[in-house]
Parts: structure tokens; sequence; C-alpha cells
């Protein structure tokens, strides 16, 4: 009873806070209704992995020996080693890599009728594949190992250039793809795309706790407009103060992995099997796009999977969820040791195939080292006690 009291004196205290700030100051207060975080409401639970390349992605194309004779080797353009943001630099990526491809030095003798092979059907396989058709490209085919249920139909969908590890230098590059993208994924949004990718992109509010955490400053004044600060109340007396970007991008990452199919599978020849090595692909072209595959075929010890958990919503009211939050906390360590960036995020994803109101993904972990040997299991408590806690919702 007492408890009771407190809190309704509590929701007033802060009702009329918010109404006296909403009246004295410019600041926007927003009224957001909670998702129901409550056991029925959870659906899938998902954990999956994030293909991070310590120093920068490996966006290069290099000239790999693959024998002793003169005509042994290939030429490899790679495009992998993207973290959190594979997604969010996708379209742009699959740009810079082919235009390295086409005009280096060592493809001289690259014309569209040349066979290429793209490893990998994840995101930037696919992508890569897409580019190169709409460059006239002819002759095409992917390997991979798996085609479905990969880290890229998995992804939350945010677009933020997030838990990558980039070096100055390339950070300029990454800002520039980044901007390609987004104006890749808007049209998509504004409808004025290949209609194939209709619904694979949508315009949604997206709030941060402050500017810096989002990535998304150097797309301002660009491409984005200048973040605004809003106070958040939930209407159940918990407010949170964040900046709202009201042009961030939600990417439906399931959709857009069907839409980039649909629109390649007509021209690509599709081979599902791994590849060990370079020299096992009869092409001299190839585009490597194996994410966390790269660290063994490039022999390339900078690779970490970056472990990430995901819970899938059931029967909330579509209209409540339009919208996306990302709100980092701090390091700690896992019960395997590992090192983990815990977050709360939530965007408004859907798996293929679920009913309307099965709507909305919430996260997150950042574990480095993470694998299916360390599935940490016990993070999706931790991270649905973080989301109710956010909401001001009881745990
Ligand atoms: C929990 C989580 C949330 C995320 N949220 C976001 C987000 O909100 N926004 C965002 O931008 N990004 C997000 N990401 C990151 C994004 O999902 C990845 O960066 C992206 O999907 C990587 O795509 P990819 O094509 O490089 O790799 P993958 O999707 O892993 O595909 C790799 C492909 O290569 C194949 N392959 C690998 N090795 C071999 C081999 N030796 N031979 C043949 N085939 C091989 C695989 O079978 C597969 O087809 C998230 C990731 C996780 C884990």
């Amino acid at each position: 009873m007492q408890k009771n009291v407190y809190h309704t004196v509590r929701s007033l205290i802060i009702s009329c806070l918010v109404a006296h700030l909403s009246y004295t100051s410019p600041i926007e207060v927003r009224r957001i209704t909670p998702p129901c975080l409550d056991e029925e409401h959870l659906g899938k639970k998902i954990i999956c992995y994030r293909p991070m390349r310590r120093g920068s992605p490996d966006m290069s194309v290099k000239k790999v020996v693959t024998g002793t004779g003169t005509e042994d080797f290939k030429i490899v353009a790679t495009n992998a080693g993207h973290g959190g943001s594979g997604w969010t630099l996708g379209p742009g990526c699959a740009q810079y890599v082919i235009t390295m491809l086409t005009t280096s030095p060592d493809a001289a003798d690259l014309t569209k009728d040349t066979p290429i092979t793209i490893i990998g059907a994840g995101a930037l396989g696919l992508f890569s594949a897409y580019v190169l058709l709409l460059q006239g490209f002819t002759n095409i085919t992917i390997i991979a190992q798996d085609m479905e249920n990969l880290t890229s139909h998995n992804a939350g969908g945010l677009l933020a250039p997030v838990s990558m590890d980039n070096d100055p230098v390339m950070q300029k590059i990454i800002n520039q793809i980044g901007i390609e993208a987004y104006k890749f994924y808007a049209a998509i949004a504004h409808n004025e795309s290949d209609p194939v990718f209709s619904g694979g992109a949508i315009i949604v509010p997206t709030y941060f706790p402050n500017r810096e955490e989002s990535g998304l400053e150097p797309y301002v004044g660009i491409v984005m407009q200048e973040a605004k600060d809003v106070l958040l109340d939930f209407g159940n007396g918990t407010t949170q103060c964040m900046v709202v970007y009201d042009d961030g991008i939600f990417i439906n990452t399931a959709k857009m992995m069907a839409a980039l199919h649909t629109a390649v599978a007509p021209y690509v020849t599709f081979i599902e099997r791994i590849v060990y090595n370079f020299a096992e692909v009869d092409t001299k072209y190839i585009i490597n796009c194996t994410g966390l595959g790269a660290q063994e075929l490039n022999n390339d010890p900078n690779y970490v999977s970056v472990q990430g958990h995901l819970v899938m919503l059931k029967d909330q009211n579509p209209a409540d969820l339009n919208y996306m939050i990302l709100v980092y906390f701090g390091k700690t360590k896992t019960k395997y040791h590992q090192e983990v960036k815990r977050s709360f995020y939530i965007f408004p994803k859907q798996l293929p195939d679920s009913e309307p109101n099965d709507i909305g993904v919430i996260g997150g972990t950042f574990i480095e080292g993470g694998t299916k040997n360390t599935p940490n299991e016990e993070e999706f408590a931790i991270l649905i006690d973080q989301a109710r806690t956010f909401y001001g919702l009881a745990i």
C-alpha cells in the first residue's frame, strides 16, 4: 500500500515536471507507449555473430598466388569484416570494392562477360552481385556454404555505423561509403527505388542518449537533418532524455535479403558449398564476401566474432513500434570471461511469415570472441531486464 502511494506521488511529480519542462523550455516531450515485455510477449531468442575486423573492414584487391605456374594466381577483391554495420554500409561498400576491382591495374583484361565468382551469399555478397549486374557484368556465380539463416538475415536493422574498429584514415572513407548507402536506403523508403526493394527500408525516428554515440553526425547536413533533444515520456512516470534523428532508417534485413535474392537470382548461378582456398575456384576473378570466413580464406588474424543476443517480440501494437532506440551501457565480463559491451535497443523488425502483430526486436550484446562454444545464454535475461528498466516496467 505504502509502495503504491509512493509510486503515485512519484508519477505525479514527474508528470508535473514534464509538463513544466514542455512549457518553459524548448525541449520537445514525446509520448511513447512501452512495448509489452512480459513473458507471453517474448518470442524467438536469437544468437548471431558480427564479422568484425580490427583496424577496419577489409576492402581491398590483391593478386593471390595459388601455385607455381605463371598463370597460377587469382585477383581477389575482399569485402568483409563490417562488424555491426554490414547492412548500414553494404550498398556503399559493394560499390566501393567493385570500383577498386574494375580500376585495378591487375584487372586490365576484365570485361563485362568475364566470369566472376562471389564467395558468400550474405548481405555483402548479394549487394556485390547486384552492383555487378547494374554495371552490366553477365557471368556471375555465387558460391556459399550457407544461403539461409545467416547473420545477414538475423541482424537488427538500424542504419548507424556502430560496432566497428576503424583507424582514422579508414573512418573518413567509411563516412563517405555510409552516406552513399544512406541515399540507397532513403530511395527505397521514399519509393524511388527498384520496386523489388519495396518495404525494405523505412524512415523512423531514431533515439540515442547523445549525438556522438549515434555515429550519424558525419551524415548531418549532407543526407540527414540535425538531431533534436527530446524527452521520452512512457506515460508510467518514467522519462528518458534522448536525442532523435527523425530521418533515421530501419532496414528490414530479412525482407532485403529476400529482395536481393529476387533481384539477382535470374542472372546469377548459385552453388552451395564451402570454399577452402582460392585455388579451387575456377575463375580468375573472385570477390570474397565471406564475413567471418574471411579469417581463414585470407589467412588474416584480425577478424573477431562479436556475439549478439536478440529477442523477438510477439503480439504488440505495430503503431506503438514506429521508432528505434539504442543505448549503450558499460563494458564488463561474461561468465566465460569475455568482454561484453551491453546495450538496450529496440527496432520494428519482423521475421518472414510472422503475424502483423509479431513485431519488434530487443537486443543486445556485443561480446568480443563470443562463438557457438560460448553461447552466454544468461545474457537474454539481462537484456530483457535492461529493456524493462529503460521503460520503467516492473522487473
Ligand atoms: C545481433 C546482430 C545485430 C546486428 N544488427 C545490425 C544492424 O542493426 N545494422 C547493421 O548495419 N548491421 C547489423 N549487424 C551486422 C550485420 O548483420 C553484418 O555486418 C552483415 O550481415 C555481414 O554480412 P556478410 O555478408 O559479410 O556476412 P554473413 O551474413 O555472415 O554471410 C557470409 C556468407 O559467407 C559464406 N561463407 C563463409 N565462409 C565461407 C567459405 N569458406 N566458403 C563458402 N562460403 C562461405 C556464408 O555461408 C555466408 O553465405 C548485426 C549483427 C548481429 C550479429
